[in-house]
């Protein structure tokens, strides 16, 4: 019988070997195949790579959205204050439009009484007054910047036309007192009619460049048209009623004689209020009109 016989096997063992050693080779093609498709995919991979290093995708100008105007004057930058502080029972005096001859009587007050004060400077008065600008910064006080030319309609009609004007205060204070401006104030405050297209764009790059605006919570009245030692006097009192930390807006341009003449009194106000006087440096948390409602 074949089956079962000694035969049989040696046959089944050959038949067996065979497709044993055809089913290897089998395999070893298929991964052979397999593996150099893999390569293939892996250089392939490799030399995009390379293509890639070698030709960078060119960077794709943002048209409409590069703001040109965050190139100009790049040494017109001030270092923002990490932290403010809120001090209670502080009275920051502040003095816009000068400098002119009232401000020598001014500072001559503040001398007397020891008191620093805070001088936002008109560009184009200051090239007029070098010395007064450098008093300024010998005696102790703060000096910032109110604009070159103040003229509202020019200063806001644009980014661009602040900056402009903006930088020329800037160079002039570090050119006469050596000092680099970091705070500064909006003529008519940050927010008025003239402003009212702009400001939230200019406010957003002064804040970029690290300077910080101060408006104010108190006012003197000192720039109405007749205004008097007496109305600065009550105007100043009357706005400060119930403030436990005050911006006091007032003005030493040179037809301010009523303010030069209240401001012994209004110090004597202060003082007897219990308040103390500083100036203020850019961490002194800034006072600043409402955007809402405007
Ligand atoms: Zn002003």
């Amino acid at each position: 019988m074949y089956f079962g016989s000694v035969r049989f096997f040696r046959h089944l063992i050959v038949v067996l070997v065979i497709l044993l050693i055809f089913g290897l080779t089998v395999s070893t093609i298929c991964l052979t195949v397999i593996n150099g498709n893999y390569k293939d995919q892996i250089s392939e991979m490799q030399s995009e790579v390379v293509l890639a290093q070698s030709n960078p995708v060119e960077e794709k100008p943002q048209n409409g959205l590069t703001i040109e105007y965050q190139e100009g004057y790049p040494d017109m930058y001030a270092k923002l204050a990490e932290k403010t502080k809120t001090v209670p029972k502080t009275v920051y005096l502040t003095f816009d439009d000068g400098p002119s001859a009232r401000t020598a009587e001014i500072l001559d007050i503040l001398k007397q009484e020891n008191i620093k004060a805070t001088f936002f400077i008109i560009g184009r008065e200051g090239v007029r007054e070098k010395d007064l600008m450098k008093r300024i910064v010998e005696e102790g006080h703060t000096i910032g910047i109110h604009t070159y030319s103040h003229v509202y309609s020019s200063i806001y009609q644009s980014v661009e036309s602040f900056l402009d004007d903006f930088h020329q205060t800037y160079d002039l204070i570090y050119e006469v007192t050596g000092v680099k401006p970091e705070i500064f104030r909006f003529p008519g405050g940050s927010i008025n009619k003239y402003s009212a297209q702009y400001y939230e764009e200019i406010i957003a790059e002064m804040t970029r460049r690290g300077f910080t605006y101060y408006d104010w919570n108190s006012s003197s009245g000192d720039a109405i048209a007749h205004a008097t030692q007496s109305s600065v006097y009550n105007s100043t009192v009357q706005s400060s009623a119930g403030k436990d930390r005050i911006i006091l807006l007032m003005h030493d341009s040179i037809g301010k004689s009523c303010t030069v003449a209240a401001l012994p009194k209004i110090i004597e106000y202060y003082k007897a209020e219990g308040f103390q006087f500083e100036r203020i440096t850019n961490d002194v948390a800034p006072v600043a009109f409402n955007y809402i409602n405007y």
